[in-house]
C-alpha cells in the first residue's frame, strides 16, 4: 500500500478496528440520504465545497457520502487524509496543507486538485474504535476555530449514531429476513399442509353432505330416542317407586364383584341392613354370607348367564348382632348388555321363613302325633269332605276287626256299629261336617272278624278348606272296651246297691209319714218337727239313690225316651211351684213365652229340677232365681239364672262330666255326687238339644238348654 504521508498511518489496533468496521456492514454500500444530508449540512455550515463521510478500510477509504468530489466512491488509504484523521480521537485539522510536511507528497495537495484545507472528525464507535471520518475539504486555506471543531465532532457523532442505527436496522432486517425465511419455509410447509387440508376439506365437504342427510335421519332418531328416554325416565321413576315399596325384595348387583347398585326396603329388611350398604360389594356388606352357598351361586349366574331359582333356601343373616335363620324363595336373573354379556344380576326374593317355620312346626307336631298315636294304640282317620274318601290308619282298622291290608270304607265302618248307636254316630259326624261342631262319641261295635262287642271312643274335628288343603274331617279313636267293662261292673253294682237301698228307704219313708201324721194328731210338736226333718233327709236320700239308678241305666243304655207334645211354660210353672213348697229360702221368678215342645216330659222335668235345685244349693239365701224360656230359631231356649257363687272358666268345660264336682271352700259343705249335670247333659243330648253355662265366679251362673220346638208350633 502506498503511503504518501511519510509517517505510519496504520494504528496498532488496526485489525480489530477493521473487524469492527466490517461489523457495521457499510463498506461498498450505495449512498444513503441520511449520510448525504449530514455531508450537505457540513458544507453549508462550514461553507466548504467538499464534505465526505469516509470509512477507512484496510487498503481503501470508502466514501459513504460524497458532496463535491464528483462520482468518486473511494480512494487509496495512502492518499486519503482521513487515514490520518483516524489515528487520534480529536478532530484533525490542516488549515493550510502546503505548510504541512506530511502532506507535501500527497497528490491531492501537490496535484491539480490543489487541496489546501482539511478538517476531519473521527467516527468513534460506542466501544472506542475509530472507523472513519466526517470531514470537510477546501481548495483554499482556512482558519478552523475550536467551535468549528466541536461542530464537526458533533456532526461526526450524528453520522456515527446514524451508522449504529443503520446497523441495528440491518440486524433487524436480517433477523426479519431470517424470520421471513423461516416463515417462508414454514409457509412452504403450510402450503403443503394447506394442500392436504384442502383435500381433507374437500373430503369433509362431501362427508358433510352425507352427514347432513344422515344428520336428518339422526335427528329423527334423536327425537324418537328422547321420547323413549322420557318414557323410560318416567317409567323408571315409577319403577323405582314401585320397586322401593314392593312387597317382594329386589336388588341389582353390578359386575362380577357384585356391587349393590340398588336395594329396596324389603331386601334391606331381609338383610337386616340400612341403605348405607348401597355401593358396597355384597361380600363386604354381608360378611356372614361367607361359607353359605349364595356368593358361589351368584358367581355361576354371572359366568354362565343362566338364571338360578332357589326354593326355601336357608340363609343365616345378621340382624341386630344376632345370626337369624331366614328362608328365601328367590331368583338370580342375569342382566345382559346389547352384546349379550352379563353385566349385573337382578335379585328378586320373598321371605318364606314364617311359612317354612310353620310347616316345620306342623311336621314336628305330626311326627309327635304319629308317635303319640302309635304309643297310645290310637287309631286315626282322615276323610275328604267333598269326595267322602275315607282313609283309616292300620290301627283303626284293627280296632274295627279288619286286617291292616283290608279296605275299610266309611260305610263299612258304620256297618260295624251296634244297633241303636248307628244313628247317633251318623248324626254326630254330620253335625261336625256341616256345622263344624266337635265330634266326641262313644259307641259299641261288633268286631268285623270275630263279631265280639267292643267299645270305641272317638274324637274328631272338621277342618275347613284354606285354598291349599280341601276341607276334611279327621280324628282319633281308641278301644275303650276294658274301661267300659269296668264301668259296666261299677254301674251294675251301683244299680244293684241303689235298688237294694231304694226298697228299705221307701218303707222307711212310709213309716215316718205314718208316725208324722200320728204326732200331728196328738199335737206332739217336738216329735212332728223331728219326723219332718227325717222325712226331708229321707227324700234327699231318695233323690240320690234315684240319681245313681238313672246313671246306671243310662250307662247300660237302658234309658228310653217317651216323647210327647206339651207346653214347656206350664211344666216350668209346675217345677217352680214344687220347689217353692220344698224351699222358701229363695225368690223364684218366671218369664216364659207360650211354647210347645215334643220331648220326654218326665226327663225334662228332671233336668229342670236339677238346674233349679243347683241354683238354690249354690246361692246364698234370699237371692233371686229367674227362670225363662223363649223361642230361638227352631228351638226353645230355657234358662235358669242365679245370683250364686259362680263357676271358674276352667271348671265350666268339665261340669257336665260324670262325678265332676268343684271342690272348694264354698262347696265343701254342700252335699252331692256330681251326677246331676251329667244326667242333664245326657238327657238333653238325646233330645238333640244343647246344654251350656255362662258364669263368672262371685257373679252367679246361668244354665241354658235348648229343645227342638214341636212341628205344629
Ligand atoms: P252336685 O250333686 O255336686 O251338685 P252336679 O252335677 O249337679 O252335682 O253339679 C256339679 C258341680 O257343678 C257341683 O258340684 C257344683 O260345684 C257345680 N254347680 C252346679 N250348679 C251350680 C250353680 N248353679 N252354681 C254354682 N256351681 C254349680
Amino acid at each position: 500500500m502506498e503511503n504518501t504521508f511519510g509517517i505510519n498511518i496504520i494504528p496498532e489496533n488496526d485489525d480489530a478496528r477493521i473487524a469492527v468496521l466490517k461489523r457495521y456492514k457499510i463498506l461498498d454500500t450505495p449512498p444513503e440520504h441520511a449520510f448525504d444530508n449530514v455531508a450537505k449540512l457540513a458544507t453549508q455550515i462550514f461553507n466548504v465545497p467538499i464534505s465526505l463521510v469516509s470509512l477507512v478500510d484496510t487498503e481503501q477509504v470508502f466514501f459513504k457520502a460524497n458532496v463535491g468530489m464528483g462520482n468518486a466512491r473511494s480512494t487509496s488509504r495512502g492518499l486519503s487524509l482521513c487515514s490520518l484523521a483516524v489515528l487520534k480521537d480529536e478532530v484533525t485539522v490542516f488549515e493550510d496543507a502546503v505548510h504541512e510536511p506530511c502532506l507535501l507528497a500527497n497528490p491531492l495537495v501537490s496535484g491539480a486538485f490543489g487541496l489546501k484545507f482539511y478538517a476531519g472528525a473521527p467516527l468513534i464507535t460506542h466501544d472506542g474504535f475509530l472507523i472513519g471520518t466526517m470531514c470537510i475539504v477546501d481548495k483554499v486555506a482556512r482558519n478552523f476555530s475550536e467551535a468549528d471543531r466541536n461542530i464537526l465532532a458533533g456532526l461526526a457523532k450524528i453520522v456515527m449514531d446514524e451508522i449504529e442505527l443503520r446497523l441495528q436496522a440491518i440486524d433487524e432486517r436480517e433477523k426479519q429476513i431470517s424470520i421471513n425465511e423461516e416463515l417462508a419455509a414454514a409457509n412452504e410447509e403450510q402450503t403443503a399442509t394447506n394442500e392436504e387440508l384442502a383435500a381433507t376439506i374437500e373430503e369433509l365437504a362431501t362427508t358433510n353432505e352425507e352427514l347432513t342427510s344422515s344428520n336428518q335421519e339422526l335427528e329423527e332418531i334423536r327425537i324418537n330416542l328422547s321420547e323413549v328416554l322420557n318414557r323410560l325416565v318416567e317409567s323408571d321413576a315409577k319403577a323405582r317407586y314401585i320397586i322401593s315399596d314392593a312387597p317382594v325384595a329386589i336388588s341389582v348387583l353390578a359386575g362380577r364383584e357384585l356391587i349393590i347398585e340398588s336395594a329396596n326396603n324389603k331386601i334391606l329388611q331381609i338383610w337386616g341392613k340400612d341403605n348405607s350398604i348401597i355401593g358396597m360389594r355384597l361380600e363386604a356388606a354381608l360378611p356372614e354370607l361367607e361359607g353359605q352357598p349364595f356368593l358361589g351361586i351368584l358367581d355361576q349366574v354371572y359366568i354362565t348367564g343362566i338364571p338360578y331359582y332357589g326354593t326355601e333356601l336357608k340363609a343365616l343373616l345378621h340382624h341386630r348382632d344376632k345370626l337369624e335363620e331366614i328362608y328365601l324363595n328367590f331368583v338370580y336373573h342375569p342382566v345382559k348388555d346389547m352384546t349379550g354379556v352379563t353385566n349385573s344380576i337382578l335379585v328378586v326374593a320373598t321371605d318364606v321363613t314364617e311359612q317354612v317355620m310353620a310347616r316345620h312346626k306342623v311336621e314336628r307336631a305330626e311326627e309327635m302325633l304319629r308317635m303319640a298315636t302309635a304309643a297310645a294304640d290310637v287309631g286315626t282317620w282322615h276323610m275328604d269332605i267333598e269326595s267322602r274318601n275315607f282313609t283309616p290308619s292300620p290301627k283303626l282298622k284293627e280296632i274295627f276287626g279288619f286286617n291292616p291290608t283290608d279296605e275299610m270304607s266309611f260305610q263299612a265302618a258304620l256297618e260295624q256299629i251296634a244297633d241303636g248307636y248307628k244313628d247317633k254316630v251318623t248324626f254326630a259326624v254330620e253335625e261336625s261336617i256341616t256345622k263344624g261342631k266337635e265330634y266326641h262319641v262313644e259307641y259299641p261295635i261288633l268286631d268285623f272278624n270275630d263279631k265280639e262287642l267292643r267299645w270305641v271312643k272317638a274324637t274328631g274335628k272338621t277342618y275347613i278348606s284354606d285354598h291349599e288343603t280341601p276341607s276334611f274331617f279327621s280324628g282319633v279313636a281308641v278301644d275303650i272296651t276294658e274301661q267300659k267293662q269296668d264301668e259296666q261292673r261299677k254301674n251294675d253294682f251301683i244299680a244293684m246297691v241303689s235298688h237294694e237301698l231304694k226298697t228299705p228307704l221307701t218303707s222307711l219313708k212310709a213309716y215316718v209319714q205314718m208316725l208324722l201324721a200320728k204326732a200331728k194328731k196328738s199335737e206332739d210338736i217336738f216329735t212332728s218337727g223331728a219326723l219332718e226333718k227325717v222325712l226331708v233327709q229321707a227324700n234327699k236320700m231318695g233323690k240320690l239313690i234315684q240319681g245313681f239308678l238313672d246313671v246306671a241305666r243310662l250307662e247300660g243304655g237302658k234309658i228310653h225316651l217317651n216323647p210327647e207334645t206339651f207346653k214347656i211354660d206350664k211344666l216350668i210353672k209346675e217345677v217352680i211351684a214344687e220347689n217353692n213348697i220344698i224351699s222358701s229360702s229363695h225368690k223364684l221368678t218366671f218369664e216364659c213365652e207360650d211354647l210347645t215342645v215334643h220331648a220326654d216330659k218326665d226327663k225334662i222335668e228332671q233336668v229342670l229340677n236339677n238346674l233349679v235345685s243347683n241354683a238354690i244349693k249354690y246361692s246364698p239365701k234370699g237371692k233371686n232365681i229367674e227362670i225363662s224360656c223363649k223361642k230361638s230359631g227352631e228351638n226353645v231356649q230355657i234358662s235358669v239364672k242365679d245370683e250364686g257363687i259362680g263357676i271358674k272358666q276352667q271348671d265350666i268345660n268339665k261340669l257336665f262330666e260324670r262325678f265332676y264336682r268343684i271342690e272348694n271352700q264354698q262347696t265343701e259343705r254342700i252335699s252331692g255326687f256330681g251326677i246331676g249335670l251329667y244326667l242333664c247333659f245326657e238327657i238333653i243330648q238325646r233330645h238333640h238339644g244343647h246344654i251350656w253355662v255362662e258364669s263368672q265366679p262371685g257373679q252367679g251362673s246361668t244354665f241354658h238348654f235348648t229343645l227342638p220346638l214341636s212341628d205344629n208350633q
